[in-house]
């Protein structure tokens, strides 16, 4: 029987020598060009065997042993050309479902498909009887960001984080195609996005860049194997006051030139709330003041300094008595008493 040759290399628009990858992504580009639901009503018949067509070559040449078979076949048969199969293929292969003529189309698969690389009907099992199977496969782990303030990462916060991921479509198993059509859950591009909310737990103490691991909360699996994993790489927002140095934190606070002179206590803020610190007389513009152990946790038992950088700046609004007050200092400095 006569069958009319399918180019599955044209049909793809790749050449002979083609990768797995640059097969899969042609198939990917010509099923989405020649999806019918992409076309009106007029050109749907058209796309519509297009599409069969393309999703045939892809069955063929994205199977190593399929592809071999038909490589052999050389490549000088052109498209839609009367075919004989070649009197050295193995008999067993050689299987016409009924004797339509060539150009039907059976069951979505043309005549040469059907007598090459299937037992009439669809091509799994093949009429070799070879089954492929596809084993469990595990989730893909996902990666996000969990932006937090600087007292949350000391202190520890549960957030509510809206997380979406690509993974792996469950329901093809990341081919794209499904009972020899596009695959309807992930609209043929074998990736599905997903959105969820989740509670994330964040330790105390946790740092700028470091992930938190979300044990199965990652990309869907097949066949029973485990879930991936989600990382949550933490970002720290910079703070209005507190500038983190490694475990160090440092803060500007603004004094008098009379708590500079004679010295004071002034309120200063940090990570445990407000504490009382002394700034000794003789202060200068500048200086640090250290508060031990008040940073930012360094590991499980220590932590860094808080640093206070004095800055002295004159009164925004001195009363008449004041500017009295300063003027005598003023005079006293002139005159050298
Ligand atoms: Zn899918």
């Amino acid at each position: 029987m006569a069958v009319k040759f399918q180019d599955y290399y044209e049909l793809l628009g790749i050449t002979r020598s083609a990768s797995d990858k640059e097969i899969k992504a042609a198939y990917r580009k010509m099923a989405r060009k020649w999806h019918p639901d992409l076309h009106p009503s007029a050109e749907k018949k058209e796309a519509e065997e297009k599409f069969k067509r393309v999703n045939e070559a892809y069955e063929v040449l994205k199977d190593p042993e399929k592809r071999s078979r038909y490589d052999h076949l050389g490549s000088r048969w052109k498209n839609g050309q009367d075919f004989q199969a070649p009197p050295d293929m193995d008999g067993a292969r050689f299987y016409s479902a009924n004797d339509v003529g060539s150009g039907s189309f059976e069951d979505g698969f043309s005549d040469f498909f059907n007598m090459f690389f299937s037992g009439g009907a669809g091509s799994r099992p093949s009429r070799g009887g070879r089954t492929v199977h596809r084993g469990p496969v595990r989730g893909e782990d996902l990666e996000s960001e969990i932006e937090l303030t600087l007292e949350e990462a000391y202190q520890g916060v549960t957030q509510s984080l809206r997380i979406s991921g690509r993974s792996a479509c469950a329901a093809c198993g990341g081919a794209g195609v499904r009972d020899r059509s596009f695959c309807a859950q992930c609209g043929g591009t074998g990736a599905v996005t997903n959105e969820k909310t989740l509670d994330v737990k964040v330790p105390a103490g946790v740092k700028e860049g470091i992930r938190i691991r979300l044990k199965g909360q990652g990309g869907e699996s097949t066949g029973g194997a485990p879930k991936g994993d989600l990382f949550l790489k933490v970002r720290l927002r910079s703070h209005p006051v507190f500038k983190l140095k490694g475990s160090d934190i440092e803060i500007d606070t603004t004094i008098r030139p009379d708590q500079a002179v004679l010295g004071d206590r002034i309120p200063v803020q940090t990570l445990d709330g407000q504490v009382n610190v002394k700034v000794p007389a003789g202060s200068r513009s500048g200086s640090k003041l250290r508060l031990k152990g008040k940073g930012f946790p360094a590991n499980k038992s220590t932590r860094g300094d808080q640093y206070i950088r004095l800055v002295i700046d004159t009164p925004p609004n001195p009363s008449e008595a004041e500017k009295e007050l300063y003027k005598k200092l003023h005079e006293l400095r002139k005159s050298g008493k």
